[in-house]
C-alpha cells in the first residue's frame, strides 16, 4: 500500500471558527465537503486535539470561510500553528461576524457559511461534525486557495533553532523536532499528523 496515493486527493483550506462565551477560536482544515444539498449539509472532519474541536462540540455551531489563492503564510501560521488555548488568535484580527454572532475571515475568504450541528461521528483521532448549513454568503470572486498551491505558492519554511546534527521535519506543517530518534508514537504539536510524516534532516544550519 502507498499511501502517497492519498496526497493526490485535492483539498481545500478553510479557516474554521467558533466560539465559547465571549472568546472567538479557529483553526485551519482541509476537511469541508458539502454532502447533500436537500437540507444542505456539510461534512468536516476535525482533529479532537484542536481546541475548536472542543468549542465546536459544546457549541454545536461554526463557521467555515473558504481561504482565497491571497491569503498570506502568516494568516495558515496564526490559525494552523498555534493553540487557542494558549493565545487569542483573533487579538490582531479585525472581526467580522456573520448573523450567528461567529467570526468569519473576511480579508482572506471569499465565502463563509454558518453551520449547525446535526450529528457528531467518533472517528478515533477525530470528529466528524454533519452540520446543516443555515446562512452562506459570496464575498468576492477570488480563487479558492488547494493545499496543492497551499504548498508550492504560500507555504514558507519554518526557521527553527536546533542543537542537534540530526533532527526531523513534518512535511506536512514543517515543525522540527529537535533530535534522533523521533519516537515511532510522535505526534505533531502543530498538525497533529504522526510520526510517519515526518522526513529525516541532516546536518543543516
Ligand atoms: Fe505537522
Amino acid at each position: 500500500m502507498n499511501l502517497d496515493a492519498l496526497m493526490k486527493i485535492e483539498y481545500g483550506l478553510f479557516c474554521l471558527t467558533a466560539k465559547k462565551n465571549n472568546f472567538d477560536n479557529g483553526c485551519i482544515v482541509n476537511t469541508v465537503t458539502q454532502v447533500t444539498l436537500t437540507p444542505c449539509q456539510v461534512a468536516v472532519a476535525v482533529n479532537k486535539c484542536n481546541y475548536t474541536h472542543d468549542i465546536i462540540k459544546e457549541s454545536k455551531e461554526f463557521n467555515i470561510s473558504v481561504l482565497t489563492q491571497k491569503t498570506p503564510f502568516s494568516v495558515f501560521k496564526n490559525f494552523g500553528y498555534q493553540s487557542g488555548r494558549n493565545v487569542n488568535k483573533f487579538e490582531d484580527f479585525q472581526i467580522k461576524r456573520s448573523a450567528n454572532g461567529l467570526a468569519y475571515l473576511a480579508d482572506y475568504a471569499n465565502s463563509y457559511m454558518s453551520c449547525e450541528v446535526k450529528e457528531i461521528i467518533d472517528l478515533g483521532t477525530h470528529s466528524l461534525f454533519i452540520a446543516e448549513v443555515t446562512d452562506a454568503q459570496v464575498l468576492n470572486d477570488n480563487p479558492s486557495v488547494s493545499y496543492d498551491y497551499y504548498l508550492n505558492n504560500i507555504k514558507e519554511d519554518l526557521v527553527v533553532e536546533t542543537n542537534s546534527k540530526i533532527a526531523w521535519r513534518c512535511k506536512i506543517c514543517g515543525y522540527v523536532y529537535d533530535g534522533d530518534p523521533l519516537p515511532s508514537d510522535f505526534i505533531c504539536p502543530i498538525c497533529k499528523h504522526g510520526a510517519i510524516d515526518f522526513e529525516k534532516i541532516e546536518n543543516f544550519e
